[in-house]
């Protein structure tokens, strides 16, 4: 999956120069805050599935990370590890 730029880099002046077509490439878009996400800005969160008890992950932006946002995302069905 790629994104045409990044939320979080667009916000960034620091991060924007930094930033390289390959990081776009490989990002995506954060599923709590749909914002498109580069590879650098992209963190791995994990959950535990209530009904089945496996653990699953996914990659949201690190904005949502850091302000736990992500926590809200289907929480009835998801118990939060990290
Ligand atoms: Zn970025
Ligand atoms: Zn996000």
């Amino acid at each position: 999956m790629s994104v045409p730029h990044c939320a979080l880099c667009d916000s960034n002046p620091t991060a924007k120069a930094q930033q390289t077509p390959t990081d776009l490439l490989e990002g995506d878009y954060c599923p709590v805050c749909h914002q498109p996400t580069c590879r650098a800005h992209l963190r791995i969160v994990r959950w535990r599935w209530k009904t089945t008890r496996q653990t699953d992950s996914a990659q949201v932006c690190e904005r949502c990370k850091r302000t736990y946002q992500h926590r809200y995302w289907d929480s009835a069905q998801r118990d939060w590890i990290s």
